[in-house]
């Protein structure tokens, strides 16, 4: 197998961030197939095709659509440009190279749900992406690509960029449409889900950039086609960011149901000089790490994942060789979460307070053995209690990293210094 590009196809061509040059490749043409179908067709389209959620839960996109109440409210279309996912870039990318491509994939995704407004929800850190985003809307307005009439259908789409503050559960989708109206940004209870009740308090379609820009080669190619790339239940392409010990890390997009192994060895060139793989988190840091042996037998599908135990999530493989101390590389991820969680839920304000002052205690010369079995505890109590997954997201590398490398942390407590690098934290740091 190799990579298969049908979202990134001209991504190496700098003129495809243009209009100019997005049309040039057949760009916005899908348009006028689109003006001619009913906006049920297009939402039964997108069923067909198996097309999943790309930011992570991997929810159908096209069900998800069908939630929307049969009314005639206002109803909106958020992109959800937030990747905060520690390891995730595509959507960077994919805004940088390929703003047009969004774009158009919103206006096709609003057409079928009835929204006449639609917002980017961009995260504030993403400076680039935001320009390129706000050239490429100009540039549609003028073109009559956005706004009242579009390309002479009687469709009328409004679409704006906001930018948010830079924290991770702003990536929530609720915790987002709270930032977009004005408040904190805080997760709330779902249900109701905000198909139902979302921004303002109107039914709202929330879809990550890459599904967004998917559904236009739905469209232009038939479901049909899209289902010849991946596997039964995980249909399409996906971009996956592969970051940490390769030779040559970036994004690639392959089909869905691609092998682990062979991202790691025939994309990215295998690993560094002289170094073996250890281990690989696959979706994103909130995904349990997988071993060696495993990495083997993976490959990037939803059902794969999920039957080694942890998950696709949104796409960002991080590899690690055997040069990785894991005690410091959970210490990381645990002062993450702990930064991040917004605090309105106790097990996860205080669980992901506690795992990172136990780790860090740990990685300081000061742990006990019982801290081990504490980690677990505190992690395990964190699970399936909370508003949103952050609290889990926090509990499972945890839980993975302190389950199958528990010698690591053993040999952390015994002697104060990790295994692997010989080192204090401090020395390592
Ligand atoms: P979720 O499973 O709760 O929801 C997924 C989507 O389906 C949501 O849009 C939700 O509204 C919708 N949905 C689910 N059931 C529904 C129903 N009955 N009716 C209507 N809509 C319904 O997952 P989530 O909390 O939105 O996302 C979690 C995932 O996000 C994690 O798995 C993680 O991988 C990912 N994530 C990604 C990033 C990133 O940067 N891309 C950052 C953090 C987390
Ligand atoms: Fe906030 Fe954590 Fe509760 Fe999510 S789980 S709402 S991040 S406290």
């Amino acid at each position: 197998m190799a990579e298969s590009k049908v979202l990134t196809e001209f991504y190496h061509l700098p003129e495809y961030q243009t209009l100019a040059g997005y049309k040039a490749k057949g760009g916005y043409e899908t348009l006028h197939k689109v003006f001619k179908m009913q906006p049920q067709q297009i939402i039964d389209e997108v069923k067909a095709s198996g097309l999943r959620g790309r930011g992570g839960a991997g929810f159908p996109t096209g069900m998800k659509w069908g939630f929307l109440p049969k009314n005639n409210e206002p109803r909106y279309l958020l992109c959800n440009a937030d990747e905060g996912e520690p390891g995730t870039f595509k959507d960077r990318m994919m805004m940088e190279r390929a703003p047009h491509q969004l774009i158009e994939g919103m206006i096709i995704s609003a057409f079928a749900i009835g929204s006449k407004k639609g917002y980017i929800y961009v995260r504030g850190e993403y400076v680039y992406p935001i320009q390129c985003l706000e050239k490429a809307l100009k540039e549609a307005y003028d073109a009559g690509l956005l706004g009242k009439n579009i390309l002479g259908s009687g469709f009328d789409f409004d679409l704006d960029v906001y930018r948010g503050a830079g924290a991770y559960i702003c990536g929530e989708e609720t915790g987002m449409i709270s930032s977009l109206e004005g408040l904190k940004g805080q997760p709330k209870l779902k249900p109701p889900f905000p198909a139902v009740q979302g921004y303002l308090r109107k039914p709202t379609i929330v879809n990550n950039v890459e599904t967004l820009a998917a559904v236009t080669y739905i469209i232009r190619d038939g479901a049909q086609v899209y289902r010849k790339y991946g596997t039964e239940k995980s249909a399409g392409t996906k971009l996956f960011s592969v970051s940490g010990n390769v030779v040559n890390p970036g994004n690639f997009e392959v089909p869905l149901g691609y092998p682990l192994m062979d991202i790691i060895m025939k994309e990215c060139g295998g690993m560094k000089p002289g170094r073996k793989l250890k281990a690989v988190i696959p979706g994103g840091s909130s995904a349990p790490v997988l071993t060696a042996e495993e990495v083997a037998k993976a490959n990037l599908d939803y059902e794969s994942l999920a039957g080694l135990g942890t998950m696709l999530g949104s796409g960002a493989i991080i590899v690690m060789d055997d040069s990785q101390c894991m005690v410091d590389m959970l210490g990381v991820l645990t002062h993450f979460y702990a930064h991040e969680s917004c605090g309105q839920c106790t097990p996860c304000r205080e669980g992901t307070g506690w795992l990172n002052k136990i780790l860090h205690s740990i990685l300081e010369g000061r742990g006990r053995l019982q801290d081990i079995d504490l980690l677990i505890k505190v992690a395990d109590n964190m699970k399936g209690k909370t508003i949103c997954a952050l609290s889990d997201a926090a509990a499972l590398p945890v839980l993975s990293f302190v389950t199958k490398f528990r010698d690591e942390f053993e040999f952390y407590v015994r002697e104060g210094r990790s295994k692997v690098k010989g080192t204090t934290y401090a020395e390592m740091h």
